[in-house]
């Protein structure tokens, strides 16, 4: 088997929309593995079926892979898609549609060597069968049975077969399942599998109509090309094991067949079915990394434009469906292909809950330093019409930073460290502004404007503190009126934070025009 080959690993998506988050966990998986293997990380665009082709969507998902920061190794070169061999990507092209004379070639081997046949059914014909088999109640099914009354190269002459292969063009070459044999599979997540090939189809290879082989066939060929020693992919291609194992049966690839790792489904936060793409406009979180805007111009948010920063969002990613084993559940990429393998990953679906994501992003904003979100925050500022500099944002994100999960909710908590209030709460001044407060409010400000003692919040909040209690002063009241003048209302961060990052100055001037707006 494949084990004393160097690791090799690809992701294969086929780009027929934005890659959603279940493929964002395929896609970082194999990265973790081949990482922790020192292998390779391949990305191919399997790009067989013309007609699901969405335009953007090849572009999307390297993009994804870059913000993610789970770059290939090979296939991607200054963010496109390698489309000849070189050196540094000896198995190109890497986009299935330029390797289509590959393909051919392999699927007539097939023929030749009596595991597939060339069939001739036109669409009416078989649209005929499928009718005619429900009207019996039961499936119409092109395996080894109903082969045998259909026209392919089995039923039909030599003669009448070279004929039709020289002037049609709707034939197909499909794979000839064999009877009754057992197909014995490994799977590394589920272990153990067997499936009878009579339970099984003659699945399509190739289509004379667009000369363009199916997914099994060029994804075998290419996994065996690419040098492909395991294929980590969705649940989904499950029922397309037997088939696969059967090609590499029928290539005669066996000693170099890859091993396969099936990973479960995302599900819905609730447990109940599969994570969809339409569950995030439904259920108010993004299920895809990026923003995708549709060639149709729907838009779709996503977790860059959400505001989550990368590692957060594959931390999380991460632990849907594995964990280390230990307690740890903050991981960088380096440290999660470390910790990665894929006998800890679940074999069970795993449930997707958006509040989780939220916390990552809030464990990930508090270990970055002041200055490093200071500069996150500068576009977000300006958006605001805030003339600012990094220093005060780093200064401002000091004191809120605790209360955020997101750079955004700098700005949404604490408009105030920016600009002073120009509106006062109405509820919060009947309740505050009253002569009682703004009695000793007066002298309080006094105190600020000529506070000369340590600029920290703590050093503050002692010294106005200790004035109000000196003074007997009703200090739950004062305080509210103070923070009323500073902030526009009765709520917001505590007093000395808010003092320590506008400055005396400005905080002793907007208690000013408290008293001029609110006393007139
Ligand atoms: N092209 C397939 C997809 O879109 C790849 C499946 C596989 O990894 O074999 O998911």
């Amino acid at each position: 088997m494949a084990e004393s080959r160097k690791t090799r690993v690809r992701f294969a998506p086929s780009p027929t929309g934005p890659l959603h988050i279940g493929g964002v966990r395929t896609a970082l998986y194999n990265y973790l593995y081949a990482k922790q293997h020192n292998g390779t990380f391949v990305l191919r665009i399997e790009d067989t079926d013309s007609n699901r082709f969405v335009p953007g969507a090849e572009e999307y998902i390297i993009e994804a892979l870059r913000w993610c920061g789970i770059t290939p190794d090979e296939g991607v070169e200054n963010g496109k898609i390698v489309e000849e061999a070189s050196s540094r990507h000896p198995y190109g092209p890497y986009r299935q549609s330029q390797r289509r004379a590959i393909y051919r070639r392999y699927a007539e081997q097939l023929i030749e060597n009596g595991y597939a046949y060339y069939a001739f059914d036109t669409p009416e014909e078989l649209a005929a069968r499928r009718a005619e088999a429900e009207s019996k109640g039961e499936t119409f099914i092109y395996n080894q049975e109903s082969r045998k009354t259909l026209r392919n190269s089995l039923t039909l002459g030599k003669e009448e077969c070279a004929r039709l292969l020289e002037t049609t063009t709707g034939w197909t070459i499909r794979f000839k399942m064999p009877e009754n044999e057992v197909v014995k599979m490994d799977d590394l997540i589920r272990g153990h599998i067997e499936v009878n090939t009579d339970t099984l189809d003659d699945k399509v290879l190739w289509k004379r109509s667009d000369e363009l082989p199916t997914y099994h066939l060029a994804n075998i060929v290419d996994d065996h090309l690419m040098e492909i020693t395991e294929v980590i992919r969705g649940e989904e291609w499950l029922p397309s094991l037997p088939l696969h194992y059967m090609l590499y049966k029928a290539f005669g690839w066996q000693d170099t067949q890859p091993r396969f790792a099936h990973l479960s489904l995302l599900l819905k936060p609730s447990g109940q079915g599969k994570l969809s793409k339409r569950d995030g406009d439904k259920l108010g979180f993004p299920v895809f990394p990026l923003r995708w805007v549709s060639p149709e111009g729907e838009v779709t948010r996503g977790y860059r434009e959400d505001g989550y920063f990368p590692e957060a969002f594959i931390n999380m990613l991460a632990f849907l469906g594995w964990n280390p084993g230990d307690e740890r559940e903050i991981l960088s990429l380096k440290e999660l292909s470390e910790a990665f393998s894929l006998e800890r990953v679940i074999k069970s679906g795993a449930r997707f809950n958006p509040e989780k994501a939220k916390w990552y992003n809030k464990e990930y904003l508090r270990m970055k330093s002041d200055e490093e979100l200071a500069e996150a925050y500068m576009p977000i500022l300006k958006e605001q019409g805030v003339d600012s500099t990094p220093e005060y944002a780093a200064r401002a994100i000091s004191v809120i930073k605790d209360r955020a999960s997101f750079v955004a909710d700098f700005w949404t908590a604490a408009p105030y460290l920016f600009v002073a209030p120009s509106e006062y709460v109405a509820k919060d001044v009947a309740k505050f502004w009253v002569p009682e407060a703004c009695g000793p409010l007066e002298k309080v400000r006094a105190l600020i404007a000529d506070y000369s003692g340590e600029m920290e919040p703590a050093a503050i909040a002692g010294a106005i503190e200790g004035y109000i209690k000196q003074n007997e002063w009703p200090i739950g009241k004062v305080m509210n009126c103070l923070r009323l003048a500073l902030t526009g209302s009765a709520s917001g961060l505590g007093i000395a934070e808010i003092i320590y990052t506008i400055g005396t100055a400005e905080a002793a001037a907007r208690v000013d025009k408290a008293f001029s707006v609110l006393n007139q």
